[in-house]
């Protein structure tokens, strides 16, 4: 009776305590929930969080089914299924002539999300540094906070490349690196901007890495969706890079399954260690029927990541033209699902945040606002980001919305 009033008396206080850690602050809601609900919410077409709108190779699909259906619905080894370990290793030598282990060298993810967050609270220290590119995936800022470590960005500009791309200022890039560094992180081909990182940017990169002892670690997620006169070069295929380099990548974007969150590093095995040891107790491990699937399209033929990037490719072509015809000042991307454009000339106080809130109901089109992938937003206020992985006549619907923007 005494007991049951005490207990009823402690409970009664409200929790005034701000819930948040101060390393967070800031962060709110990603903007993909943010604008794929604006999407739903309105009915407007969604070229803002890059997902495909058809399925991926019926064998990869069947695969998981038959997986499913044949009892592989338990935790599966921590560090991957066999297969699917043996799959990536094949796959990096096939690709790139990269000799792996699977067994010590490679690292089954919950998808590339969790190889990143499993790769810095795995390797980083309080105040540690990282050089980082802004524009940036979302999840880095947030992951290196978590990690009590800094983010030392170095700013990604239109127009520096011999056709438009976009390029960094060198000296920015140096003075970048200090003794602190004990990380690079570098994503080609890159989102939000579509560039690919060029050899000789890469081998500057690393240079750099290996004079200030840092680990290079390199998000490839997009290594597939390469288009006409880009290549993409892994930095761990570098002469000496090999060491000091753990490459990140996804089924995602290769097999239209971003909703199955595969992914996985590969590297040497004290780096892939550091990671595991992060990611055993992130997710432990990660979702086992869906890994035989992934490594069943990673064994695909030639022809099926030729025609992945062909009919992307076609894809971009059409958006960017319509885009141009929008009026925009349109940034060709050289690989990814996505096309940055600069607002200004249809809005000229190039505000890209409130453009996009406004987009929906002015004509019915979802993007993402590149500002949020910026460390210093105001260099990204007037940039706005399309996503091309759509049909055909999804993207056609969407350029005539787009032709009305300037009606
Ligand atoms: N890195 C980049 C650059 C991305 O664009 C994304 C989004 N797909 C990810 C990582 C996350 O990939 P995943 O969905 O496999 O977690
Ligand atoms: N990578 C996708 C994008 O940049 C989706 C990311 C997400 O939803 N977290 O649009």
């Amino acid at each position: 009776m005494l007991a049951g009033a005490y207990a009823l008396h402690v409970t009664a206080a409200p929790l005034v305590r701000q819930p948040l850690t101060d390393k967070l602050a800031g962060f709110g809601t990603t903007i993909f929930a943010e604008m794929s609900a604006l999407a739903v919410a309105t009915g407007a077409i969604n070229l803002g969080q890059g997902f495909p709108d058809t399925d991926g190779p019926r064998e990869v699909l069947d695969a998981a089914v038959d997986a499913i259906r044949s009892g592989v619905n338990q935790y599966p080894p921590g560090p991957g299924t066999p297969a699917l370990r043996h799959a990536i290793a094949d796959h990096q030598r096939r690709f790139y002539g990269l000799e792996h282990d699977p067994d010590r060298e490679v690292l089954v993810t919950t998808g590339a999300t969790e190889a990143l967050a499993g790769a810095l609270l795995g390797m980083l220290d309080t105040g540690d540094e990282v050089v980082v590119f802004e524009p940036m995936y979302d999840s880095y800022q947030a992951c290196i906070a978590l990690a009590g470590a800094v983010a030392r960005p170095v700013v990604l500009r239109p127009g520096v490349g011999p056709e438009g791309q976009y390029g960094y200022d060198p000296d920015e890039l140096r003075a970048a690196f200090s003794a602190r560094t004990k990380l690079v992180l570098v994503n080609t081909p890159h989102n939000p901007t579509g560039k690919v990182f060029t050899r000789a940017e890469l081998i500057e990169i690393g240079e750099l890495a290996s004079e200030f002892d840092s680990i290079v670690v390199t998000d490839e997620v997009y290594e597939h969706l390469v288009f006409s006169g880009a290549e993409h070069v892994p930095m761990a295929t570098l002469p000496g890079m090999a060491d000091r380099t753990l490459t990140i990548s996804s089924g995602g974007k290769t097999f239209n399954t971003t909703g199955w969150k595969i992914g996985w590093v590969s590297g040497p095995a004290p780096l892939v260690d550091a990671t595991k040891t992060a990611k055993q107790f992130l997710t432990y491990v990660s979702g086992a029927p869906f890994q035989p699937a992934i490594a069943v399209g990673l064994g695909l033929p030639d022809a099926f990541f030729t025609g992945l990037a062909a009919d992307l490719e076609a894809k971009r072509d059409r958006l960017v033209a319509g885009l141009v015809t929008a009026g925009f000042t349109t940034f060709t991307p050289e690989a990814t699902y996505f096309t940055t454009v600069d607002i200004r000339p249809l809005a000229p106080d190039g505000d890209g945040y409130a453009f996009c809130r406004s987009m929906p109901e002015r004509i019915g089109i979802v993007a993402i606002p590149n500002q949020v992938f910026y460390a210093n937003q105001e260099h990204g206020r007037h940039l706005v980001r399309f996503a091309c992985c759509k049909r055909l006549e999804v993207i056609d619907d969407a350029v005539e919305r787009l032709a009305r923007l300037s009606s």
